[in-house]
């Protein structure tokens, strides 16, 4: 069978632990078969971030930049116990902040749904994709103990040497504080990221923030959104016969659970933290949820939303057998190839993207899967439960039978 050729190479990330060995089999199954495979090779593995002082994932970032699409595995993100673990020079910061701090943008997680396993939430019906905000607030925060009594402040100096100051609290004992941040071009980016989305996905979008409470930092999040609705969507999505919904957080999450899904919902930076982990683990498994970072530039990073699941990693590095879920990391692949497809005019890789993620998809409906599904199942025949590579094995024989 000939390989699909490809012509720009695709920026490949490479990660750690379980999910770094799932990266290997993957590629070796279900890609290097089918695809002559063009990539530019950053190996984001602790060890060579820890070896290049993290360079190379500034490297990456910036190659994601140049090529405008790229895949990326699971990473660790250190903290005091991994650097004895790895025996580090420096505790890295995520590798995930450094590249949305060089690429902004907003990240799209959408579950993938399988018949025979029910969302816990039994009106969910579609599935619900978050658009999280990627950049600023407290992943870019400063922050540090307040050792005791004493007055806390906030001041703005301008360029023009204006000040804007305030009193945060006289403190009278020890506590905490911190400073965050956001910008008006950021919000806008997200903004727009958000409604062009949304008209793509032909879905309704829904954004929510406590503006009630922050009546000038989640107020201008509101407002920004607003205003660009207002002057650059509103007649698109009227004419799509899509709506957009601002309410309070608290409001927008008691309906998204009383919602049947299908649609977009934009969190700021932290609510789409929290809310994509819940989202996922609610609509079955947190292997189970893609994550696209989509930059106002149109650069793409596609990764899967859960981490380098660390605790099979050490079962696997005992000999036991594990049973990994494949899945997120696999439409990680076919989403980016697919999107290099499109921006190079090759329709057969998107034609490959699909049977791909097809295949995956009908091996789990006809029963076989990995353990975190199984207690999940409802089918009528029994879940056969498999290990990750017997489970990449089933898929390739049926993309092999398709093919055929
Ligand atoms: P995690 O790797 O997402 O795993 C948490 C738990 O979720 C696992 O122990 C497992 O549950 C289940 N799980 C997640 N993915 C699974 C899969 N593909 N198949 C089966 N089960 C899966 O999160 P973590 O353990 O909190 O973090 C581990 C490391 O990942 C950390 O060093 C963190 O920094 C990093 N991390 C990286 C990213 C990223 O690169 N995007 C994101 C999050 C975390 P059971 O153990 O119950 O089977
Ligand atoms: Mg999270």
């Amino acid at each position: 069978m000939e390989k699909i050729k490809m012509t720009t190479p695709l920026v490949e990330m490479d990660g750690d632990e379980m999910t770094r060995i799932l990266w290997r089999s993957i590629k070796d199954e279900l890609i290097l078969p089918f695809v002559d495979l063009k990539t530019e090779y950053y190996d984001l593995g602790l060890p060579n971030r820890d070896a290049t002082g993290d360079q190379v994932t500034m490297d990456a970032a910036l190659a994601n930049k140049k090529y405008g699409v790229s895949v990326k595995c699971a990473t660790i993100t250190p903290n005091a116990q991994r650097m004895d673990e790895y025996k580090l020079h420096e505790m890295w910061k995520s590798p995930n902040g450094t590249i949305r701090a060089v690429l902004d943008g907003t990240v799209f997680r959408a579950p993938i749904m399988i018949d025979c396993i029910k969302p816990a939430v039994r009106s969910w019906k579609k599935p619900i994709t978050i658009a999280r905000h990627a950049y600023g607030d407290v992943y870019k925060c400063t922050e540090f103990r307040v050792p005791g009594p004493g007055r806390a402040e906030l001041r703005f100096t301008g360029e023009d040497g204006s000040k804007q100051e305030a009193v945060i609290y006289d403190f009278e004992c020890p506590g905490v504080l911190q400073g965050s941040y956001n910008k008006d071009s950021s919000i806008a980016s997200f903004a727009r990221s958000c409604f062009a989305y949304a008209l793509d996905a032909k879905q309704d979008l829904w954004f929510g923030a406590k503006d009630t409470i922050s009546k000038k930092y989640d107020h201008t999040f509101k407002d920004i959104f607003q205003e660009i609705y207002d002057a650059e969507y509103k007649d698109k999505f009227e004419a799509a016969g899509i709506t957009y919904f601002y309410s309070l957080i608290d409001d927008i999450v008691a309906r998204v659970i009383r919602s049947e899904g299908g649609f977009i919902w934009a969190c700021k930076n932290y609510d789409g933290d929290v809310m994509s982990d819940m989202v996922s683990t609610a609509f079955g498994s947190l292997a189970m949820m893609t994550s696209v970072l989509v930059s106002p530039d149109a650069n793409y990073e596609y990764e899967a939303a859960h981490g380098t699941v660390t605790r099979h990693y050490y079962k696997y590095l005992k000999g036991e057998e594990t049973s990994t879920n494949p899945v997120a990391t696999l439409f990680a692949w076919s989403g980016a190839l697919r999107k290099r497809g499109e921006l190079d005019g090759i329709d057969a890789l998107g034609r490959f993207a699909d049977a791909l993620e097809k295949a995956t998809i009908d091996t789990i409906e006809s029963g076989v899967m990995t353990g975190d599904l199984c207690a999940m199942w409802e089918g009528e025949t029994p879940a056969r439960k498999v290990t990750s590579l017997q489970f990449l094995q089933e898929i390739r024989s049926r993309m092999e039978q398709a093919l055929a």
